[in-house]
């Protein structure tokens, strides 16, 4: 069975990504990693869910002990992506995703170049300053905040492989699994099957 593919997907908070994520992970091929936080639960997150929710304390314990891919500060809580919750899957054939920020994403573009790197942005400011109001879930302070570290990451999105603008969220799905359609099928992941087809020649 071929490895699954890890695929890193950054969107600043309020761009459609929890609706563009819950479609794509109906098919059961993608699994989202659980991610680690200090933030304090919104209403309806549920503990092991949504996130693993830890002390300050707790968490860096873990980053002692090594066991997060990579971690960042953001909005003054820590965010982390815990090893258990990637490497299992990929051996598995799942292709894992990483709903994280920019500066995790870095990192991993450095421990792991392979994985595929996935942007979403939303058409603009404008409407992003709309949807984060309408969910309702923040302070216009906290609002504020999100929209000036988006805009900060936004400008970043050069460094990804794939810039997705999520407009109409059935377009930005379809967008995303065209890009692993194609990503599978790049010839440095196809060596297994080449053997396969040239065996008995
Ligand atoms: P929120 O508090 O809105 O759930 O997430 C805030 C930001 O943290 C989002 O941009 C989200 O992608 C990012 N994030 C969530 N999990 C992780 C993680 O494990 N690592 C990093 N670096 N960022 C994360």
């Amino acid at each position: 069975m071929s490895k699954g593919r890890l695929i890193v997907f950054s969107a600043p908070s309020g761009c459609g990504k929890g609706t563009m994520l819950a479609e794509i992970l109906k098919d059961e091929h993608f699994r989202c990693s659980v991610s680690a936080t200090t933030r304090e639960p919104r209403a309806g997150e549920i503990d092991g869910v949504n996130y693993h929710f830890f002390s300050r304390e707790y968490f860096e314990q873990r980053i002692q002990e090594g066991a997060f891919l990579e971690h960042a500060e953001y909005c003054e809580n820590l965010y982390g992506t815990l090893l258990s919750e990637v490497d299992d899957g990929l051996e598995n054939g799942i292709d894992v995703i990483l709903e994280i920020e920019v500066q995790g994403a870095l990192k991993i573009m450095e421990k792991r170049p392979e994985a595929i790197f996935v942007f979403i942005t939303p058409p603009s400011i404008a409407e992003l300053r709309r949807r984060l109001k309408k969910r309702g879930t923040e302070s216009d302070e906290v609002i504020e905040k999100r929209i000036s570290k988006a805009a900060g990451e936004i400008a970043q999105a050069k460094k990804y492989d794939y810039v997705i603008v999520n407009d109409a969220l059935e377009d930005a799905v379809s967008d995303f699994l065209a890009v692993i359609r194609a990503e599978k099928l790049k010839a440095e992941f196809s060596g297994d099957l080449i053997d396969e087809v040239i065996k008995n020649a």
